[in-house]
């Protein structure tokens, strides 16, 4: 099985860390990792060429393979500005498929520009697409009022209806696919992402808290993640703002570490929302509280997640969280915002708390709770054996296959040219 992956605006092989790049590259590495375990596997990974096109299809393995193709300036662009570049991005992606005679079963496209350019390839070759959003306009939007690129929740409106299938990592992703943009729930399949238990586990990491100055009596409440708006970083620091005011002996022993926002000085300096952040910070007081330590390597966040006390996941629009299955594979509890998949994942006394989504009264409510809980109490082993029982990337590549066998296998299944709705069709 040939599988056409699109990647368009980020390669999952390039290095993880600036803001932009996040749970998509690492779903995306992960999930082909898994699938090339199938020996009839075979994926190629089709993105927008960031400089000068040198080696077009590079091989990361015998069965994977990284193609490069012109779609807007050869870059780094924000994906905020990318829109206008999938026709070109699409029609270099088709003349490679010509030129290279590739006999593809399956498009497999992630994040609504990406779909785009897999509906162009649809088009023209007749192949089935599946699409993966990894985020939906539709629900950022109602978490949180913020501007998105205009044509987004047409373009995702229209995905919607000329894929062949939708896998979604979460069934509130589903239910708005179903109950928001009409369609029908047998076209839309909800798989889980996994963990990688070989890249996530328990083990003491004094040297880490040594590092950022935390004692080993201070609560070290973690955060990882890109950060922006929708990741609700600013709650946690009303919640410590709380906290000082009200009960100032535990405010003596919280400190909040946060890793995200950009490898190099210059991506955190500037952010947006960490200038904004920071002034909170300032405003009352907490400079001492919060430390901002850039993005870090995806292999060594384990060290983080294990020498915290607790991952403090507050988005307000989550699609998985794929950060919240890292840090319990690691044995370490979470503070959750509850939405989203992670209300299923959370047992509350056993793997972490919740709280009210956008409420810092209630998350600091929660910090109270999981202190008095008291370290000792959590039990890291099945912390980390219920998680990873649950979520493998195996599963998830097992799931990903039997769904590109179904429908290539479909008996009316040919390779016509598909024509979609005017109406819908993104302009
Ligand atoms: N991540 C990383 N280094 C960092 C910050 C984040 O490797 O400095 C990874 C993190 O381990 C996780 C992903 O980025 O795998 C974030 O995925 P998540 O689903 O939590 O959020 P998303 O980026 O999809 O909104």
């Amino acid at each position: 099985m040939k599988i056409c992956t699109i990647s368009f605006h980020s390669c999952p092989y390039s290095s993880l860390g600036g803001n932009g790049s996040g749970g998509m590259s690492v779903y995306l590495k992960e999930l082909t990792s898994a699938l090339v375990d199938f020996p009839e596997v075979r994926v190629d990974i089709h993105t927008r060429a960031r400089d000068r096109i040198c080696v077009e299809a590079k091989d990361i393995s015998p069965q994977i393979r990284v193609v490069q193709l012109k779609g807007g300036p050869e870059r780094p662009v924000d994906r905020k500005n990318l829109y206008e570049f999938i026709p070109e991005f699409a029609e270099n992606l088709i003349d490679y498929i010509h030129r290279k005679k590739e006999d593809y079963d399956v498009v497999h496209s992630h994040y609504w520009l990406s779909g785009l350019a897999g509906a162009f390839v649809k088009q023209e070759l007749g192949l089935p697409l599946v699409h993966a959003y990894h985020t939906l306009g539709f629900l950022k939007k109602r978490a949180l009022d913020h501007r998105e690129h205009k044509n987004r929740i047409k373009s995702e409106q229209y995905l919607a209806h000329i894929s062949d299938l939708i896998i979604s990592p979460s069934a509130e992703e589903k239910n708005c696919l179903v109950g928001e943009y009409g369609i029908s729930p047998e076209k839309v399949k909800v798989v889980y992402p996994g963990v990688n238990p070989r890249h996530f586990y328990p083990g003491r990491n004094a040297s880490i808290r040594n590092g950022f100055k935390c004692h080993k009596d201070n609560t070290m409440l973690l955060y990882v993640g890109r950060i922006e708006p929708v990741k609700g970083l600013s709650i946690v620091i009303d919640a410590l703002r709380l906290i000082k005011e009200n009960n100032p002996s535990l405010s003596e022993k919280v400190k909040l570490y946060i890793i995200g926002g950009g490898e190099k000085e210059e991506e955190l300096s500037t952010n947006e929302e960490v200038s904004r952040l920071e002034r909170t910070i300032d405003r009352h007081g907490l400079k001492d509280k919060v430390i901002f330590s850039g993005s870090i390597d995806h292999l060594q966040l384990r060290k983080y997640y294990s020498a915290a006390d607790a991952l403090v996941v507050p988005s307000l629009y989550e699609s998985f969280g794929l950060v919240t299955v890292e840090a319990l594979a690691c044995g370490t509890p979470l503070l959750v915002s509850q939405i989203g998949e992670m209300k299923s994942i959370v047992i509350e006394g056993k793997n972490g708390y919740f709280f009210r989504p956008n409420d810092p009264f209630s998350l600091w409510q929660s910090i109270e709770k999981m202190c008095n809980h008291g370290n000792g109490l959590w039990s890291r082993a099945s912390i980390r054996e219920d998680v990873i029982q649950k979520f493998s990337w195996d599963n998830t590549a097992g799931q990903t296959r039997k769904i590109f066998e179904e429908l290539v296998q479909k008996p009316l299944r040919s390779k016509t040219i598909f024509r979609p709705d005017e109406s819908l069709r993104p302009v």
